[in-house]
């Protein structure tokens, strides 16, 4: 086992993976950027090291800082978290060719299957069924309303390099096409460096269910079950739960097979997370996430495992500590993402943290750096934390989640608490109905 880990991240996550590294006996070295000197992780980390100035091509995206602190503090490997450099095939090659661990899946497997026209072949090849869409590359404007007409409409132009529900173009008409394809184009070369597009069928009232797989580096590949992220706006997802209220245990099962087969099938190694759309009992493949996700909790939640201690432990060469059959589903878990926004407009609410009450008792767990005093810095993604419940079934973690919600107190600046508040006492939420339109709608409707 390592025994010093780099914690190349910030916030919630940062501090996540440390307390993973602690509960493993291993030394943690925060890095942050000046903006980030009060963090809670920069508190509680064994070592620290300032990379660089607020902006994060400047720190957490500046791999020669992050580098230099490795190589200071005698680190044995580099978590990345999500976000920032966690998926960058040259940042993992980067820190192997310096002799470290990077703490994910081989370099070689992050390229592949972060540029999303291959990871779409490669599923197709391990006989995982994909979103109608075209076979590579859309090229040009003529090949884009061929495939367009043969795959019919609405149809969704989407970024290959893409992530963050960022850069995707939804495009109804022939006549809206051409701008649409230029956009997406445009976008993509802006976002994400690649102006490489794809198409895909538009599903217009599908759910978002994605499995999470473990695998080792000794041919051991296995899921621990799904989670619906269908709560999104603007394709970023609000509140996630699992076991998903909208698929049969043998449906789970079953994704949750294929899931693990296309893992083994591309040499998946740490975690990593299939997403699917489902569109009338059918599932189609997404994407896959090659590094822990913000959700990642509510997995915890149901299957009694600490995904991260299992990630480091997989880097570190050792063999999963369970097989399929040991994985157990138990009860029902909610997690809704606390951002420092305004619960109705979303615009950024950056500040200092006057009060903090975090809430607690039975099933209830708080993911989160903030404290009262905490000065929200306006840098970065507006995500303070999560509040995760656990209950034997799906109405005790709704009422749990409602009464924890009524207990969390952040004084100072705004939260999106209070939208949180609404959509679990909502009608549709309760009942399970819900899908990928339903809080576009509900935000709509409650203005
Ligand atoms: P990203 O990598 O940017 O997160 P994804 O491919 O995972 O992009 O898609 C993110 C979200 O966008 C999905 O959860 C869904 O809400 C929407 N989406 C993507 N593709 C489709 C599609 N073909 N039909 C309908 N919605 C889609």
């Amino acid at each position: 086992m390592f025994n010093k880990i780099l914690i190349a991240n910030r916030g919630e996550i940062a501090l996540r993976v440390h307390r993973a590294c602690k509960e493993l006996g291993i030394q943690t070295v925060a890095v942050h950027s000046e903006a980030d000197v009060g963090s809670m992780c920069v508190r509680l980390a064994d070592e620290s090291v300032c990379i660089g100035p607020a902006r994060s091509a400047d720190s957490y995206l500046n791999i020669s800082s992050i580098m230099a602190a490795a190589e200071i503090t005698d680190s044995r490997a580099i978590h990345p978290g999500y976000g920032f450099l966690s998926e960058n095939p040259e940042f993992a090659e980067i820190v192997r060719a310096s002799g470290l661990t990077f703490i994910g899946p081989d370099p070689s497997v992050i390229r592949l299957l972060g540029d999303k026209v291959q990871a779409r072949k490669a599923m197709i090849a391990a006989g995982v069924p994909v979103v109608p869409g075209s076979d590579g590359e859309v090229c040009n404007e003529e090949s884009a309303l061929k495939m367009a007409r043969e795959i019919g409409f609405p149809i969704i132009l989407k970024a290959a390099a893409g992530g963050g529900g960022r850069g995707m173009k939804v495009v109804h008409s022939d006549a809206a096409l051409v701008t649409a394809f230029t956009v997406a184009r445009n976008d993509a070369r802006h976002f994400f460096k690649n102006d490489k597009v794809y198409m895909e069928r538009y599903l217009t009232d599908p759910r978002h269910i994605e499995i999470q797989i473990l695998a080792d580096n000794h041919g051991n590949a296995i899921h621990l079950g799904d989670r619906d992220c269908s709560l999104q706006r603007r394709h970023q997802k609000i509140l996630e739960e699992a076991p998903s209220p909208a698929i049969t245990p043998e449906q789970r099962e079953q994704l949750g097979r294929v899931a693990a087969k296309a893992a083994l099938a591309v040499n998946y190694t740490g975690v990593g997370t299939f997403e699917f759309l489902m569109d009338r009992g059918e599932f189609y493949f997404l994407e896959v996430n090659t590094r822990i996700q913000v959700e990642h909790p509510v997995t915890e939640m149901i299957t009694g495992v600490d995904l991260v201690k299992e990630q480091i432990r997989v880097a570190a060469n050792l063999p999963l500590t369970m097989r399929q059959e040991d994985v157990q589903i138990r009860g029902h878990a909610i997690e809704c993402r606390i951002n420092a926004e305004d619960p109705e407009t979303f615009i950024p609410s950056p500040g200092r943290i006057s009060e903090y009450h975090p809430p607690g008792g039975c099933g209830v767990r708080v993911d989160s750096d903030a404290y009262a005093g905490y000065r929200v810095p306006p840098h970065y993604d507006s995500l303070l934390g999560k509040l995760i419940v656990h209950g034997a079934n799906r109405a005790e973690a709704i009422a749990r989640m409602r009464r924890a919600l009524d207990e969390y107190v952040i004084g100072g600046i705004s939260t999106t608490i209070p939208l949180h508040q609404r959509i679990v006492r909502d009608g549709t939420f309760r009942n399970g109905t819900y899908t990928l339109r339903f809080l576009e709608e509900f935000l709509k409707n409650n203005q």
